[in-house]
């Protein structure tokens, strides 16, 4: 957060490479280097950047949302957010709803963010960009920043410098990055793993968009008997999880490292798979049967009445 609370900031459309025409600058900076750019309730643009916002938002930012709203996850996306497609797998993303008819934050009023100090980190980085970048040939992600320059942002005129880690700092940025960047590097894994792989399954798209972005009914998720019965996870491990959100988001994604990847970081009981197979095969024989019954029941019916 600036020295001087700015009333808004617009950010970029965060982990896409920048393109050409775009008001992105093509420098890339790295933590240290430093850049010029203020933002206070003075300055002549005063939220100009929320009247005009394109806002993808992280699973940490819908936390602190409905957090603050006192709402449930589900209440908060269906009341604050628009589904999308993340990439051509159909990987579901949100972005912020705006006032209806308008570009216009719906969070946005006479006196600045209503949500100042839980505004999406997307909010926060605004005017800088960053996005993780997978180097060739290594296995892990590298954060890159970049200054976003638009026109109607009079910030870049004035004449504050200061170095990409003190702005992050000033802004609260660290824990936004630290809670996202797990489900970060799930979005950045499946997006490279190119269409060859084969689409997720719908199953897998409906738990990545649990996971990630509706927290309550992934705490509902692990309290339920059948997931406990696969997981080696003891009851006091998950009566804790379910009173630490944080906690809890981070859990959801090791599982979905773990669905999506087979990264295994959740023990997994002896014998529960072929268990899991064996409960289903009954499920579908009780079904069947039933079905049996039904249209036997139904011939007899129509035979009767000839
Ligand atoms: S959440 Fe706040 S800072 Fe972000 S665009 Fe909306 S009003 Fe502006
Ligand atoms: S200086 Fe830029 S970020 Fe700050 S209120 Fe103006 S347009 Fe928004």
């Amino acid at each position: 957060m600036p020295l001087d609370p700015p009333s808004s900031a617009r950010p970029v459309p965060d982990r896409q490479p920048p393109p050409h025409s775009s008001p992105v600058e093509p420098a890339e900076l790295q933590l240290e280097s430093e850049f010029r750019f203020n933002c206070h309730p003075g300055i002549a643009c005063f939220n100009a950047c929320c009247r005009n916002i394109d806002i993808t938002l992280t699973p940490y930012d819908i936390l602190r949302l409905k957090r603050r709203l006192d709402m449930d996850s589900k209440e908060f996306v269906t009341r604050y957010t628009i589904p999308f497609e993340m990439d051509f797998h159909g990987m579901p993303g949100l972005k912020m709803r705006t006032r209806p008819g308008t570009t216009e934050c719906t969070f946005l009023t006479d006196a600045g963010c209503s949500v100042y100090e839980d505004r999406p980190v997307a909010c926060r980085y605004y005017a800088l960009g960053n996005m993780g970048v997978r180097r060739k040939d290594e296995s892990s992600v590298d954060d890159i920043y970049f200054v976003v320059r638009e026109d109607h942002c009079l910030g870049h005129e004035e004449a504050k410098t200061r170095s990409v880690a003190e702005y992050r700092t000033e802004q609260g940025i660290e824990p936004y990055d630290d809670h996202n960047r797990a489900w970060r590097d799930i979005v950045l894994k499946k997006r490279s793993s190119g269409p060859t792989v084969g689409a997720p399954s719908a199953r897998s798209l409906q738990l990545f968009d649990m996971c990630s972005y509706d927290l309550d009914s992934f705490r509902d998720f692990i309290r339920a008997r059948s997931f406990r019965d696969i997981f080696d996870i003891d009851a006091d491990e998950i009566d804790a999880l379910a009173d630490d959100e944080e906690r809890l988001l981070a859990f959801s994604m090791r599982f979905l490292q773990q669905i999506l990847f087979g990264e295994m970081s959740i023990p997994v009981k002896d014998g529960a798979r072929k268990r899991r197979i064996a409960q289903r095969k009954e499920t579908w024989a009780a079904r069947r049967e039933d079905e049996i019954a039904k249209q036997r029941e139904e011939l007899q019916r129509r035979q009767y009445e000839e």
